[in-house]
């Protein structure tokens, strides 16, 4: 008799990335997904791994934490990767499919899969015994009822209100001063002051920003506290000044007075290499971002490692629930994956579903669940999205400013390259000692996928 050993809900990047790695160990897999009977506001197809929006998976290169991750799951065997090197165009340094051929591919090799049973269901409750739930940004209303009432009402989110991150070496420390409004907290922000000048000059570039449209099942009503900077803007030139942008409570020590208004940074980890830019959530495309926030002193060099965003995304408190290895804390038989726990991207979302199901494979077989090493873009995202000490917990996807830092002084290309090399050697290490990668098994004789 064949048994469902693991049951996959959804069968988007993560989903299927994790029924195809519990496969390939030959742990059999029930994939449940609800398209085409029950479709979501984005997809258009019934296949598995439809990219609702871009056909680009982001950087190749391992300039970029995300062309890391990229070579990371490809030493991991993702089926995804696989099916998505078969399925490029040309896209400069960035690995971009062609949409329809990798969807079509990877439902055809996911199907074909003799350990894999694909049903086409909504799941409105979650599956008893051992589970990886990949439900994604759209998860359906009746799951994410489930989820409200099992997680508990606070802990799932429908809305990403992302605010910038810059990297804390890239800000202009000779015009950025740290200080807490009224000196409570010590000096825990870093304040880009403006003039009146650069203020209005601001203001203005804001206003006339292009914006990313708001697609027509995103309901586009702000409430306080997540309302994009340019719709303040709109409303009276002097709505930032007095709202995220308000000076009260500080002086720049260069000039021994109180800015015309300022920006304010918070350290967003621990090791204080990363800050957010605070209320500063925004749908100003990715090209205005840069340009726009270059203008405001002490960022004109800034890099940033995310950049703003206001769109539907349903997501949960991973940081309240969550172990890096991915198991709810208190229910450690079911796993969450993919966007849903608040890593952001496709590539993010497919190695969330990676590594849920190594870690499903080591319950199965009694073994301790593993968390990459935290050298690596894979175990420094898990563990940053898995960090208890955190508040206000927003998406994140993969980028260098997680990384713990490395011994030397370099910085920009170099660094990276460092950090690059560190990341590889500690995952072969790691892969070798859990003995991670199982032999490929052929697939109808397409080899590993
Ligand atoms: C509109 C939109 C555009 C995006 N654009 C990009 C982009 O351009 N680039 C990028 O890198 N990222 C983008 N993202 C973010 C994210 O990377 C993608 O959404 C990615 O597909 C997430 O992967 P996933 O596996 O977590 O979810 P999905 O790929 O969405 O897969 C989840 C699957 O679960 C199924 N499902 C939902 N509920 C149930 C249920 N109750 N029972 C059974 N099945 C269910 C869904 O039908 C879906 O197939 C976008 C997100 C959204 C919402």
């Amino acid at each position: 008799m064949v048994r469902d050993l693991v049951t996959v809900v959804g069968g988007g990047l993560a989903g299927s990335e994790a029924a195809w790695q519990l496969a390939r160990r030959g742990i059999p897999v029930r994939l449940v997904e609800m398209r085409p009977l029950q479709p979501t506001p984005a997809h258009q197809t019934d296949r598995l791994g439809e990219l609702v929006c871009s056909n680009s998976f982001r950087s190749a290169s391992l300039d970029a934490a995300v062309g890391l991750l990229k070579e990371e799951m490809r030493a991991l065997g993702s089926v995804i990767m696989a099916v998505a090197d078969r399925t490029a165009v040309p896209a400069g340094s960035a690995l971009a499919v062609d949409r329809e051929r990798f969807a079509a591919e990877l439902t055809a090799v996911i199907c074909a899969h003799p350990e894999i049973t694909v049903v086409r269901q909504e799941l409105t409750a979650l599956p008893e015994g051992l589970a990886i739930v990949a439900t994604g940004p759209l998860t359906s209303p009746t799951m994410s009822r489930c989820l409200q009432q099992r997680l508990g009402e606070g802990y799932l989110y429908f809305y990403d209100a992302i605010a910038p991150i810059v990297t804390g070496e890239s800000v202009d420390h000779d015009i950025a001063f740290a200080a807490s409004r009224y000196g409570k907290g010590g000096a825990d922000y870093l304040n880009c002051p403006l003039s009146r000048d650069e203020y209005y000059r601001f203001i203005d570039a804001v206003r006339s920003a292009d914006t990313v449209p708001t697609k027509a099942f995103e309901r586009c009503v702000y409430f306080e506290g997540c309302m994009p900077i340019e719709e303040m803007a709109r409303r009276g030139p002097d709505t930032l000044a007095f709202g995220p942008m308000r000076p009260v409570g500080l002086i720049d020590p260069r000039t021994g007075q109180r800015p015309f208004a300022a920006v304010q940074l918070r350290r967003d980890n621990q090791a204080g290499t990363l800050f957010n830019m605070v209320g500063f959530q925004t749908k100003m495309t990715y090209p205005e971002q840069r340009r726009v926030f270059r203008m405001i002193p002490g960022l004109e060099h800034a890099e940033f490692v995310r950049l703003g965003s206001l769109h539907r995304n349903t997501f949960v408190n991973a940081p309240r629930l969550l172990q890096p290895t991915l198991q709810l804390i208190d229910h450690p038989q079911t796993f969450l994956a993919g966007q849903l726990i608040g890593v952001e991207g496709y590539v993010e979302s497919a190695a969330a579903g990676l590594l849920a199901a190594i870690n499903a494979s080591c319950v199965v077989q009694g073994a301790a669940c593993l968390v990459p090493p935290a050298t690596t873009a894979l175990g420094a995202l898990v563990r940053y999205i898995t960090d208890r000490s955190r508040r206000d917990f927003q998406p994140m996807n993969a980028n260098y400013g997680l990384f713990p830092p490395l011994p030397g002084r370099e910085r920009g290309r170099d660094k990276r390259r460092r950090l690059a090399e560190r990341a590889r050697q500690d995952l072969d290490a790691w892969i070798a000692r859990h003995a991670i990668e199982p032999p490929l098994r052929q697939v109808g004789g397409a080899g590993s996928a």
